[in-house]
């Protein structure tokens, strides 16, 4: 299971996607409109979608880099630190005037979160950035905090130069038919796919007739499935007892994009990203949840 890992020091992904600096605030219960209600401390966090995801990749020791943006603030300093720390390449993140993009996350004692995303630097990632980035790359990892037209550019590049492509359609989005169509895996939790599935709730196996050569579907304590032309294969989670589910779904995707880049096969990469996560549902945060390899043996 997964026992190729150890060649990956030589993989290389590249994460197009998002940083944001994650305040979180617990709250007895969240204020409404017109309402204010007292918290305790924030705690100030390194994530977004592509940040996780890079350092999700850097711990199973892929050659990762991140491309996107952060504000020249205290905010894109954590972010840019905390990737450096993982060893994640930044020379394509750029430091851009907005401010960094900001989670504000209240979190209420039925343990629901509920977030606000200003994107800030983040929407300064623009399309035209990426073509350089991509040389050398073997996996393509995105997601959609970052512009739609950029996610798209990039997606095309890849394909174009023979790079593998995977998109991860969170936060749920439309996105264009020739994107799909160029994905080699397109990445979804059981609401995203619910959601590209429509009412009929149809068998997982259609996500294919949207254009993507396969798909993967995380299920959360279940595992995940995956779908390729040859039928669907379940891969189940190892039991854990979860104390913070909070970027499980980028530990995924970063641990998928490092076996893949490492020539792993499909369901193979996906057996170790479901062991990844579940590790990282053990322990609180985002980025610090993330095992190294050698706490996955
Ligand atoms: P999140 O929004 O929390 O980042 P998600 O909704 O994108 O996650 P999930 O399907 O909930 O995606 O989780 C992603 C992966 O994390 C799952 O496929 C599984 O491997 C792991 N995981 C999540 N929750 C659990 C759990 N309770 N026990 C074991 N593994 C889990």
């Amino acid at each position: 299971m997964g026992h190729g890992t150890l060649d990956h020091v030589t993989a290389q992904v590249l994460v197009v996607g998002s940083a944001n600096a994650d305040l979180i605030v617990a709250a007895d219960r969240r204020p409404g409109g017109g309402e204010t209600v007292l918290g305790g401390d924030t705690r100030t966090l390194p994530g977004g979608k592509g940040a996780n995801t890079a350092v999700a990749a850097a711990r199973l020791g892929a050659d990762v880099a991140l491309l996107g943006a952060v504000g020249d603030d205290a905010n894109g300093r954590l972010l840019l630190g905390s990737l450096r720390d993982a060893g994640v390449r930044t020379e394509f993140v750029r430091v851009v005037e907005r401010p960094t993009g900001v989670a504000y996350i209240t979190v209420t004692p039925d343990g629901e979160n509920s977030i606000l995303v200003s994107p800030g630097a983040n929407h300064a990632v623009a399309p035209d950035v990426v073509d350089g980035a991509l040389e050398g790359a073997r996996v393509l990892a995105t997601s959609l905090e970052t512009p739609l037209p950029t996610v798209e550019a990039a997606v095309s590049a890849a394909s174009a130069a023979g790079v593998l492509t995977m998109l991860n359609l969170s936060p749920v989005a439309s996105v264009g038919e020739s994107t799909l169509a160029a994905l080699d895996v397109l990445l979804v939790n059981e609401h995203e796919a619910g959601w590209l599935l429509g009412e009929s709730r149809e068998k997982e196996s259609a996500l294919l007739d949207l254009g993507p050569r396969a798909a993967v579907v995380t299920r959360g304590a279940r595992g995940a499935l995956v779908v390729t032309a040859d039928g669907v294969t379940e891969v189940s989670s190892p039991k854990v007892t979860p104390v913070d589910t909070t970027g499980a779904g980028d530990a995924f995707a970063g641990a998928l994009a490092c076996e893949l880049a490492g020539g792993v096969d499909l369901v193979a990469s996906v057996r170790t990203a479901v062991r990844f996560a579940a590790v990282s549902v053990t322990r609180a945060g985002a980025q610090p949840s993330y095992p190294a390899l050698s706490e996955l043996e």
